[in-house]
């Protein structure tokens, strides 16, 4: 009898920022191969039911909680209820995120603190309270969301750069922290995606974008979660400390 690939029936994964764009295209592809997902929000309550309501209308489960990443007092509670109420944690999608573009001249402090705040510190809070049950079970999935821009660097994105690349050196220790307790630790990072994140670009800035994409489209979100969802597998057993690169060709 054959058994199908990449299924996640049993599992269950919290995907922080599933509410919209990124985060929940990785919610629905999760539950779409059978994971109980929970999926969280800070202000957008309406976006994060409607995505518990599409994921629950395809047979799916899904369940949606307002916490803050850059609390880390709610990352602990979130991984502590998840626990409770589900009975164990195994797939931890770190996506929350904000951007604030601007060159290094205009940069504001308060504009750094709050992409530091959110974008890596963020990542590692949810990190960091997602490993302990991970570790005890023996078992666990971390896939961190960065950019393609952590990488390759891009006029106007500095400081957002900066937490998407450090996203990548966390990555890499958490990887070898956890590697003997089965805990793999992996890096996506995405091109341009089109996602609430990305609308607010200029045609100008599109069209030139587009001339460096080999592929010559932007991506969407159900894209990046196919890598994730393959991440996030069983199948995915001896792959940790990677980035997987989701950008039609814009940095190879
Ligand atoms: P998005 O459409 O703006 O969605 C952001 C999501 O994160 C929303 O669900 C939002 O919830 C949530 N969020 C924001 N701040 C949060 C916080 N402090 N705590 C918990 N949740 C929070 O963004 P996206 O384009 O999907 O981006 C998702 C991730 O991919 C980000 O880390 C981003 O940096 C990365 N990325 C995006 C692109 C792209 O082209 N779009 C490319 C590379 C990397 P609320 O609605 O409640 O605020």
């Amino acid at each position: 009898m054959s058994v199908a690939m990449f299924s996640l029936k049993g599992r269950v994964a919290i995907v922080t920022g599933g509410s919209r764009g990124i985060g929940r295209g990785c919610a629905e592809t999760l539950a779409d191969q059978g994971a109980t997902v929970v999926l969280t929000y800070v202000r957008g309550e309406a976006a994060a039911l409607e995505a518990v309501k599409s994921i629950e209308s395809r047979g799916g489960q899904a369940k949606a909680v307002q916490a803050d990443v850059a609390i880390s007092s709610e990352m602990d509670a979130l991984v502590e209820t998840t626990v409770k109420e589900f009975g164990h944690l195994d797939v931890l999608v770190a996506n929350a995120g904000i951007a604030i573009d601007g060159l290094l001249l205009r940069l504001k402090d308060d504009d750094l603190d709050a992409l530091v705040g959110t974008n890596l510190r963020g990542s590692l809070a949810s990190a960091r309270a997602a490993v302990k049950p991970m570790m005890r079970a023996r078992y666990g999935r971390i896939i961190f969301i960065s950019s393609v821009v952590g990488e390759m660097g891009n006029a106007g994105q500095t400081a957002y750069a900066a937490t998407k690349a450090a996203i990548i050196g966390a990555a890499k220790c958490i990887a070898r922290e956890y590697a003997s307790r089965n805990v793999t630790v992996n890096v996506v990072a995405p091109g341009f995606i089109d996602t609430d994140m990305t609308t607010h670009m200029s045609d100008a800035a599109k069209t030139s974008l587009l001339a460096g994409i080999p592929l010559g489209r932007t991506g969407q979100s159900a894209e990046v979660a196919a890598a994730v969802a393959f991440l996030a597998s069983t199948e995915a057993s001896y792959i940790t400390g990677q980035v997987l690169r989701i950008n039609g060709g814009l940095y190879m």
